[in-house]
């Protein structure tokens, strides 16, 4: 069985192969071609949604997790595939180098997170994707091709975000930066006023973002910016205390009394924020960005008009109020840079992220489905690697380069061996290209 991180999404593949070089990768994939098997691979398995699931061959790249070359003076680097972030950003470390940018865990694979566009916050950056210079593809012919904007510029535009629909991703080329501080402050503000600034405080900072819990008036606000000076870690304990005893273990206290006893959600959400206080932190980057996350839950979040964000929370949390949801988690707001990738749900234009989570063991779909409806009327694109209940007929119109990915789909598996039963939901049933019709 392979289970995700939520532990709520599972399948049962005919095999699991864990491939340690790229001729490893090939005979995988000519084993499950000889036996009319379709692939998925697998990251790390923080995809919310069954993303990764299926019935035929399984293949994981935890074997294929190395840096294979380091070039500072151009800032490019080139790892295997399956190297996980937190490694990646340690190895950079090692070298005066870091990712401009991370989500807020490191978790996931490279290949995991730039397939999903996984996005930290920061209205000039964009998703962790955009910093990728070339992506060393294995097809379902057994043939490597190198996504490059030079060698192949509408395979890379595709395959920067490519859902794991394209082939396996043997290795990657990022633009990395110098290793850089931040300075990390957190501190609750008023909730309207702060939505109020979103795009100022946004364009202010390098890094903003906030948290709301549902029934209460104050926003949990978290600005990050570079600064000249060295890093300041805390001690192990200071850390633990931190992020692991108060930030997962308390919290999770409180979602299992929350759970057990919803009608008190109003009052222990009151409660959380009110612990929470102020605190500034002055570390490596890779060390503000990303912090241990114990609690499991699930996740739906889109991508918006930045312009939208603001007035899009606003009605998130008016429909809790008036359909008497019941959520012990924080909504969490972003703002990244557009792109260019033909899936980047942040493709062509300024990005406000919207994202809401339920508690491991609640009942999740009429909260995301409507939350969802409020979605659909900005246009939102959901976010690739969590849950959301959009088709191919759906998403198409919110992407001017739908059509332009479908081909090069087209081209690269043209017999769906890399298609699951999401795929085909979420980008249609693959069409070799004789039989398309651009759209
Ligand atoms: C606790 C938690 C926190 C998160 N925080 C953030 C966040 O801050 N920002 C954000 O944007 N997202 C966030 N996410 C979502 C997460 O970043 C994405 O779902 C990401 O895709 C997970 O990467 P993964 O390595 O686990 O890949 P998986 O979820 O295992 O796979 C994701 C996709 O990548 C494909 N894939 C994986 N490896 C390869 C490969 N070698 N070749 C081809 N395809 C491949 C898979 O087939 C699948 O389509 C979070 C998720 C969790 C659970």
């Amino acid at each position: 069985m392979w289970r995700n991180w939520a532990g709520d999404e599972a399948c049962a593949p005919v095999a699991i192969e864990r491939p340690g070089s790229v001729g490893e990768i090939v005979a995988a994939l000519e084993r499950a071609a000889a036996a009319g098997e379709r692939v998925r691979v697998a990251g790390a398995g923080h995809s919310f949604s069954d993303l990764v699931c299926t019935e035929g061959r399984l293949l994981t790249l935890e074997r294929m997790d190395r840096v294979l070359d380091v070039d500072r003076a151009s800032g490019r680097v080139r790892v295997e595939g399956g190297i996980a972030l937190h490694a990646l950003s340690a190895a950079l470390a090692e070298h005066g180098m870091a990712l401009e940018n991370l989500g807020d865990v490191d978790a996931q694979t490279i290949a995991g997170a730039i397939s999903t566009a996984t996005h930290g916050t920061g209205a000039r950056l964009p998703n962790l994707s955009a910093q990728v210079e070339a992506i060393e593809l294995v097809l379902a012919d057994a043939s490597t091709i190198v996504c490059s904007a030079a060698d192949d510029p509408a395979a890379f535009l595709a395959a920067r975000v490519g859902l794991g629909s394209l082939g396996v991703i043997a290795a990657v080329t990022l633009r990395c930066v110098p290793a850089f501080t931040l300075r990390a402050v957190d501190r609750p503000a008023p909730l309207e006023e702060t939505l109020a600034r979103l795009e100022q405080l946004g364009d202010e900072s390098d890094h903003f973002e906030l948290f709301t819990f549902p029934h209460t008036r104050t926003a949990l606000t978290r600005t990050n910016n570079r600064v000249e000076q060295a890093p300041r870690p805390r001690s192990r304990a200071a850390a633990w205390a931190q992020d692991v005893l108060l930030t997962n273990h308390a919290f999770h206290a409180f979602c299992l009394a929350g759970r057990a006893a919803p009608p008190l959600i109003p009052a222990i959400n009151r409660l959380v924020t009110r612990l929470a206080g102020s605190s500034v932190r002055i570390d490596r980057s890779d060390r503000v960005f990303a912090s241990p996350r114990l609690v499991r839950f699930t996740e739906l979040e889109y991508a918006l008009p930045r312009e939208r964000t603001a007035e899009a929370v606003r009605r998130v949390l008016a429909l809790i109020e008036a359909r008497g949801f019941r959520v012990p988690f924080p909504i969490e707001v972003r703002l990244v840079a557009p792109d260019d990738a033909y899936l980047s749900p942040a493709h062509g234009r300024p990005t406000g992220y919207v994202a809401v989570h339920v508690f491991k063991g609640m009942a999740w779909e009429p909260y995301f489905r409507a939350v969802e409806e409020i979605m659909d009327g900005y246009g939102g694109r959901p976010h690739w690697g969590k849950r959301h209940f959009q088709s191919a007929a759906t998403l198409a119109p919110r992407y001017p380069r739908w059509g332009d990915f479908q081909t090069v789909r087209a081209r690269l598996d043209p017999d769906g061996r890399f298609t699951n039963g999401h795929v085909e939901r979420v980008l249609g049933p693959p069409t070799p290209i004789g039989a398309r019709v651009a759209g």
